[in-house]
């Protein structure tokens, strides 16, 4: 059922979780900070002097070695690697399904726990998206999402919870698992840094990441984490729907590249494609994005605009986008829409894209139209929906047809 929160501006409708996270009874420490590493290793018993160094140890096994089991822990004495074990675990989420879409993008179907033990799971999706310079794993950061977006599969969901810190660093892990992508696998590039096959990470998946802003946070800095998954801040790149108040956070506790899911020139039209803009409309976001910390020409704000037929697509909307972007640091990515079952737009003409993209481009943004990655399995922008509301076999045949013709 959907909550609505009773102090927000009228007919905006914001989520609430309908449960809380409950950590099992053996955690796993996937997630945790060293801080946090070194705590559970006081509770086994590490005298304070050493934790340190064992933290320094199991970081290393954790996060660069990818290990599983504590027992390869060559390192580590065979008495603490038993207590770990009898303690702790290093689960990641389980992965019960995966699909490999004919253009190479891979999506995984991953199984969280319900706040009630036994009772049913929770799954989300994390999509993996190759291509010639760089391969993007596409994260989530809630079971459903807290906003409810019209042009959204994800938002049509209810808000079940927010991913835990080890939940969204373990989609990560998920993903360098089933590609065997660690540390030693790899071959070497010419300077000797081992060729990673998840290079980017971008947090678009399922959820409203700054609505998780704590977890999100978090988890980030332990896959930023120079000595370990090592990715750098500028190929992690978080998306909003445009939360106001936690964008300069964002820039100073994560300082990652930030995308704004902009989608409409006026504040009627955002108000409806956008619900949140009822409560932030355009001209305090797009202030915020001229504020954001460490903002640059080098390091761009990404404005995402999907194209619906009819809807934002005029050429007029064209100029006024490009108008208001005036004077901040922007790159423009225009998503050809993605339809799903029971949606109630369409996405634009391919002529009326080209012709909004040159409009675009003429202005000076590069490339602004991305092609839309891995359809024929629901694995692309906004279509994501956990599997406990899937898609009929047919609907899916449909969406696979349509992929293919384009
Ligand atoms: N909640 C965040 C991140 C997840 S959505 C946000 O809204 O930014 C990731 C991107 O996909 C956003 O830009 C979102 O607007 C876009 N999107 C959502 N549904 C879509 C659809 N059906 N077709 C194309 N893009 C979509
Ligand atoms: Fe949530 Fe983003 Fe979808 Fe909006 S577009 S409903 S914020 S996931």
């Amino acid at each position: 059922m959907t909550a609505i929160t009773e102090t927000e501006p009228a007919g905006f409708v914001e989520k609430a979780p309908l449960e809380r996270y409950v950590p099992p009874a053996k955690p796993s420490l996937v997630g945790l900070s060293r801080a946090q590493l070194a705590e559970a290793l006081g509770a086994l018993g590490v005298p304070e002097g050493t934790r340190k160094m064992r933290v320094q140890q199991l970081w290393h096994w954790i996060y660069v070695r990818g290990v599983t089991s504590f027992d390869v822990m060559s390192s580590v004495s065979k008495d603490l690697r038993a207590a770990l074990d009898a303690h702790h675990t290093l689960a990641r989420p389980e992965v019960v399904a995966e699909q490999i879409s004919v253009d190479g993008t891979r999506k995984w179907l991953l199984r969280l726990p319900g706040e009630t033990a036994g009772e049913r799971p929770h799954e989300v999706e994390c999509v993996y998206i190759p291509d010639t310079d760089r391969a993007t794993l596409c994260v989530s950061s809630q079971v459903g999402c807290t906003l409810n977006c019209t042009f959204c599969h994800t938002g049509t969901q209810r808000l079940v919870r927010n991913l835990t810190p080890g939940e969204i660093v373990g989609q990560v892990m998920v993903a360098r698992d089933r590609l065997g992508d660690w540390h030693e696998k790899q071959p070497l590039n010419a300077d000797g840094t081992a060729r990673r096959l998840v290079t980017n990470i971008v947090m678009m998946g399922m959820g409203e990441p700054l609505y998780n802003f704590e977890n999100v946070r978090d988890a980030l800095n332990i896959v930023a984490d120079g000595e370990g998954i090592s990715l750098s801040k500028r190929r992690i790149t978080l998306s909003t729907s445009g939360v106001v108040p936690e964008i300069a956070r964002t820039g100073d506790e994560i300082g990652c590249m930030l995308a704004i899911s902009l989608h409409a020139v006026t504040d009627e039209l955002r108000n409806e494609l956008v619900p949140l803009n009822r409560k932030y409309p355009i001209a305090e976001l797009l202030k915020a994005c001229r504020d954001y910390p460490g903002v640059s020409n080098a390091r761009r704000i990404t404005f995402e605009y999907v194209m619906l037929k009819g809807v934002n697509d005029s050429l007029a909307d064209a100029k006024a986008l490009v108008r208001m972007l005036k004077g901040i640091p922007a790159k423009i990515n225009l998503i050809p829409f993605n339809p799903w079952p029971g949606s109630r737009y369409e996405c634009s003409d391919w002529e009326q894209i080209e012709k909004f993209s040159e409009v675009v481009f003429n202005a000076g943004y590069a490339s602004p139209v991305r092609t839309p990655r891995g359809r024929d399995i629901l694995a692309a922008c906004g279509q994501l929906k956990s599997a406990t509301e899937k898609l009929s076999a047919r609907e899916r045949m449909a969406l696979r047809a349509m992929a293919m013709t384009e």
